[in-house]
């Protein structure tokens, strides 16, 4: 018997009716997808480290004062996070070229960009998630002219936020992506990081060697998944030093 009302399942998460109004439990499955999901695979241990993970970079962003929908983690695979109205859009934020950027553009990965480029994509897995430009999502109504102004302030400072605190752990953000939700309060809107931020989101590479540490790992067939995880969350101190690959069991 389900023990809480599903909302949502999708890839690599399922979304149930929180214990109060206004918030959600997220559970982190071990499915992992890739290609539109034309690559699947179950990776044990992959949804405990994720929503280890998640809770450490949004409990930062929220100390920091970048809001976010997380609220507390409730067990291994399990947090509670705020309800919100999920902005149709992926935000994509990229230091360095990697991946599609790469593709299209004909640049070779590793590249260091002049500058952060953010990109946007219209989140539909039958399109495959395209990139759209502002005009689209203008015309669309996807978000407001004022959302988009937040939109980039949020994927910035989470930017800033992410690059530091990996850079301080010998990693390199290559890129990654956000969704933004949109919360009332007094009845007034707010944005909020929403979602998850974690190594299937991120593309993360080792300064000294370029190891890959993240998703790339399991698109790319590079290896072991929950090595490439642990190695992040180890680093991080989310998981202690000596812990060698995860099992679920060893986290509480
Ligand atoms: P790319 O556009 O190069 O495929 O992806 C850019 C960055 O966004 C990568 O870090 C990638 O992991 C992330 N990303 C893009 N689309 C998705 C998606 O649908 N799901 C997840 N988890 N990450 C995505």
């Amino acid at each position: 018997m389900a023990r809480r009302n599903k909302i949502y399942e999708g890839k690599a998460k399922i979304l149930y009716e929180g214990p109060e109004p206004g918030t959600i439990v997220q559970y982190f499955k071990d499915d992992a997808t890739a290609f539109n999901a034309q690559k699947k695979d179950v990776i044990e241990g992959k949804g405990v480290l994720n929503n280890r993970l998640s809770e450490f970079f949004m409990t930062g962003l929220n100390q920091i004062g970048v809001p976010t929908h997380f609220i507390r983690r409730l067990n291994m695979r399990e947090q509670l996070v705020r309800a919100c109205e999920i902005i149709p859009l992926e935000i994509i934020v990229r230091n360095f070229a990697a991946g599609s950027m790469s593709k299209r553009l004909g640049i070779e990965e590793g590249t260091q960009l002049p500058r952060p480029i953010v990109e946007y994509c219209f989140k539909n897995d039958e399109l495959g998630d395209p990139l759209v430009t502002e005009e689209h999502i203008a015309a669309f109504g996807w978000a407001s002219q004022q959302d988009m102004d937040d939109i980039l302030s949020l994927a910035l400072r989470v930017n800033d936020y992410m690059s530091g605190l990996m850079y301080g752990v010998g990693i390199k953000l290559i890129d990654f992506k956000i969704e933004i939700g949109r919360v009332y309060e007094n009845d007034y809107p707010r944005l909020i990081v929403a979602d998850e931020i974690s190594p299937d989101s991120c593309r993360l590479w080792d300064i000294e060697t370029g190891q890959k540490l993240d998703k790339d790992v399991f698109r790319r067939d590079l290896g072991s998944l929950t090595d490439a995880y642990s190695e992040v969350a180890r680093r991080l101190g989310v998981i202690p030093k000596t812990a060698n690959v995860i099992k679920p069991t060893l986290i509480n």
